[in-house]
């Protein structure tokens, strides 16, 4: 194995299915502290590699190195998720008829691998912890209020939160700002780049002007392989990201 500084770094990553490669020796590296947007057509692949990292798809080829030197194609998912690597899907996914304090909550208790809250009683840190998550996604002032109660996205923004209570060093969040108002859109940027003070962050996103207002390195990818790395201005104006996605 090599030792790397970086957070993460897929080398050579592909994998195949049914005889398509869905990854065609990917290589991607994303630094401690980073916030990273990865853009690209339907079909490019992104889901595939947030599968590979997380530990959902195993690659046919390549190794995924996390956090220096751990190779995350020898562990499962549950020991992934442990090592550090939070995933947030499209779709929140909160428990309604709880608070948004009890969410958090019960995110917190996960980590311990307490299951029921009922016999853990919160320490003082905790309650500090759990008061400077709901700081962060923007939910104090809803801390009482049940969370089928929330709008779409105040609901990313809580389910980011439970991800924050697993404190994981890198997390992978997928197109959080889809269906969005423009006012949260915005607010989605801000809270990320905040997110990306303490850890790193790989954002997928289709909306171009969040990823403008990001105003982080973003990668584009197309057939399974890095199309364009760079700047917002350099990617879309480079001339095969405008024939494989932002032309179409
Ligand atoms: P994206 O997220 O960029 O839209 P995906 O990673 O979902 O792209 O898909 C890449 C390609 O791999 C697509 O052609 C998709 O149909 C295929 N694919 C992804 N997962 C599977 C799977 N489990 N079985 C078969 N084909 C898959």
């Amino acid at each position: 194995l090599k030792t790397t500084s970086s957070i993460l770094y897929l080398d050579g990553v592909s994998v195949s299915f049914d005889g398509f490669k869905a990854l065609n020796s990917l290589s991607f590296v994303v630094e401690p502290g980073e916030l990273r947007a990865i853009i690209g057509p339907n079909g490019a692949g992104k889901t595939t590699m947030m599968d590979i990292i997380t530990g959902k798809t195993r690659p046919d080829e390549g190794i995924v190195y996390f956090n220096g030197e751990v190779d995350l194609t020898q562990k499962d998912e549950a020991e992934i998720a442990q090592l550090g690597i939070g995933r947030k899907f499209q779709k929140p996914t909160v428990f309604e008829s709880h608070t948004v304090w009890d969410n958090i909550e019960l995110a917190l208790n996960r980590k311990r691998g307490v299951f029921a809250t009922l016999f853990y009683k919160l320490t003082p840190e905790d309650k500090a912890r759990i008061e400077e998550i709901l700081e962060t996604v923007r939910m104090t002032a809803r801390k009482d209020d049940l969370a089928a109660n929330l709008s779409h996205g105040q609901k990313q923004w809580l389910e980011i939160g439970m991800l924050l209570a697993q404190e994981p060093k890198l997390l992978l969040v997928d197109e959080p700002v889809a269906g969005m108002t423009d006012a949260e859109t915005a607010e989605t940027a801000v809270l990320l780049k905040e997110i990306a003070k303490t850890r790193s962050v790989v954002v997928v996103e289709h909306d171009m002007g969040f990823i403008r207002d990001l105003g982080v390195k973003v990668t584009c990818l197309a057939e399974g392989s890095v199309l364009a790395e760079g700047s917002i201005d350099f990617v879309s104006s480079d001339p095969k990201v405008i024939e494989n996605y932002l032309g179409r």
